[in-house]
């Protein structure tokens, strides 16, 4: 992107919110009795991981994970590399990974397959948006905040050149 600007709000405060809280019931529900592996894919989702579990009830352990994906500022190449790993074996842990977007899928499909080798008991996704016209790679989260249009999207937890992470809303950049 050469020159940017804001496009419209696509999502409000209120709007991500209201769908946090009910993602949450839902997640309560599904893994209810159970304790339930959060891994936080940084640093995008680290937004919507702290609000959302708030809202779940189950006992829940943390834990965080960084990828770089090789590629331009707003493409993805499929080239993922583990920059952070996790703090604590998931073996026999019911894991719930937690993105801001998939996208081409790539980056969630090279995060399945390593976990899977860590022997969890299950393994499920949660991301707060989905974008499945740019899709390379058939993967689908378990759990689905809001689908979007092929946009580059800034705010809550979603960054341009790292900025505009801290909006409270979810926006998107045009070129001028
Ligand atoms: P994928 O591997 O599914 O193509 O891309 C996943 C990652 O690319 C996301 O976790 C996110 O970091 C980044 N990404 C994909 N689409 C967007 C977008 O519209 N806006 C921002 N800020 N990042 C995106």
């Amino acid at each position: 992107m050469n020159q940017i600007k804001f496009g419209e709000i696509m999502l409000t405060e209120e709007a991500i919110q209201k769908r946090v809280k009910e993602l949450g019931a839902q997640i309560t529900k599904d893994y209810e009795g159970e304790e339930i592996f959060v891994i936080c894919i940084l640093r995008g989702a680290c937004f919507f991981t702290t609000d959302l579990l708030k809202r779940i009830e189950n006992n829940v352990i943390i834990d965080f994970m960084a990828v770089t994906s090789y590629g331009s500022e707003t493409k993805t190449s499929g080239v993922v590399k583990i920059i952070k790993d996790l703090d604590t074996p998931i073996d026999e842990k019911h894991v719930l990974i937690i993105e801001d977007i998939v996208d081409t899928g790539l980056t969630l499909h090279y995060l399945m397959d390593n976990l899977k080798t860590r022997n969890p008991k299950s393994l499920k996704i949660c991301t707060l948006l989905d974008k499945p016209e740019r899709r390379k790679i058939d993967i689908e989260a378990d759990y689905t905040g809001f689908v979007v249009d092929n946009r580059f999207i800034v705010g809550y937890g979603l960054d341009y050149q790292q900025k505009y992470r801290n909006l409270p809303y979810i926006t998107c950049l045009e070129e001028v």
